[in-house]
């Protein structure tokens, strides 16, 4: 039987395309939301909402040991209209980490309503009259107009578009090459499909510890968000699944060994170096099962120790008495590009580590600092 024919692969890549097609700012996530909670209910889960959004799902199972908070993020960055021009070009405010210098010429979507949402352009002056000075200089967001065709302010109100429309990359899913996948937000969107399927395995098989499936808002915004779930939740244990910044193409080779299609990776030390004084140095007993189970399933863990990106995992670990948290993904290349990269094959093996994991969390899994090492 060949690899395509593996339905865990199979399902993972059809839910991530559908999923990247889906448009979901941070603040705006309830397409996805829906999509994502009609597959809790395909796999026989009730779920719930919180104020914020946050999609919750909870798998009852052995109270005796740690509870489990498995989470990844439905929200993804983009930009937020700021002000109409009398000419119908619109202006920008950016949310979360939009790398201006892949702005220029991107296609996009102004989300105004399912069925009504707006194609537009992001200018890029024409390169006829670019002069030598401009050739290799990057437009701040500031400075960018989108261009959705319209002639005037009032075009643009009459199609729904207002301040504070959210607007994302024109939402696209490639099949690469063998396993891999190029698309729109396949941070997180990969991680959202990974989820889906440790709750189909959870909800499925044999033993567990209590595990909260959690699909947050509002990651690419302030971080912060899975933090209220956290808090109604308390959990013992925090995973949170994202992407791990391949390190595998020649601009990145300094920076680490995590390799696309080289499997799931955990991260060991992230940190935030940009002024937000916050990351995760995951538990010692997290790194532990993690290690083992990987050891037991066969699966090749690959690990991350880098500075400049942090997750939701840096605020739920401070929850309460606090919680043991670990960062574990996938790898993945051209981070909060319109298109970033991932390889389906690490996805599975993401779903097997993680459902490995938590099944490995029992009434004897000590959180206890007095174990850590010596
Ligand atoms: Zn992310």
């Amino acid at each position: 039987m060949g690899m395509a024919r593996d339905p865990l692969k199979q399902r993972l890549r059809g839910l991530l395309h559908e999923l990247m097609l889906i448009p979901g700012l941070s603040g705006h996530e309830g397409r996805v939301r829906r999509r994502l909670a009609k597959a809790l209910e395909g796999l026989g889960l009730s779920w719930r909402t919180d104020r914020l959004g946050n999609l919750i799902a909870t798998i009852a199972g052995d109270a005796a040991g740690p509870s489990v908070m498995v989470f990844t993020h439905m929200d993804q960055l983009g930009l937020v209209v700021r002000k109409i021009e009398a000419d119908g070009l619109i202006r920008v405010e950016r949310l979360g980490g939009v790398p201006e210098r892949a702005l220029a010429s991107q296609e996009v979507l102004i989300c105004v309503g399912e069925g009504k949402d707006v194609p537009a352009v992001i200018a890029n002056k024409s390169h006829h009259a670019t002069g030598q000075d401009e050739k290799y200089r990057v437009l701040p967001y500031a400075e960018i107009t989108i261009d959705a065709g319209f002639a005037s302010a009032a075009e643009a109100r009459a199609a729904g578009v207002d301040i504070g429309a959210p607007i994302v990359y024109a939402p696209r899913a490639l099949d690469l090459a063998g396993e891999r996948v190029a698309g729109t937000s396949v941070d997180d969107r990969a991680g959202c499909a990974v989820l889906i399927e440790v709750a189909r395995a959870l909800a499925d098989g044999p033993r567990r510890p209590t595990t909260h499936i959690v699909f947050s808002v509002q990651e690419e915004f302030n971080l912060r968000g899975a933090v209220t779930a956290a808090q109604a939740l308390k959990p013992d244990v925090a995973i949170q699944l994202d992407l791990i910044l391949a390190t595998d193409t020649p601009d990145m080779t300094a920076r680490g060994e995590v390799r696309l299609g080289g499997g799931p990776a955990m991260s060991l030390y992230s940190f935030h170096g940009r002024g937000t004084l916050n990351g995760t140095i995951p538990h010692p007993a997290m790194v532990a099962l993690f290690s083992e189970a990987a050891r037991a399933e066969g699966i090749a863990l690959q690990r991350s120790a880098h500075v400049g990106a942090l997750t939701d995992s840096s605020y739920v670990q401070l929850v309460g008495q606090g919680v043991a948290a670990i960062d574990v993904g996938f790898p993945c290349r051209y981070t909060h590009s319109s298109l970033e990269v991932c390889d389906i094959d690490d996805l599975a093996g993401l779903t097997r580590l993680v459902v490995a994991a938590i099944r490995k969390i029992d009434g004897a899994f000590s959180l206890n600092r007095d174990d850590d090492e010596r």
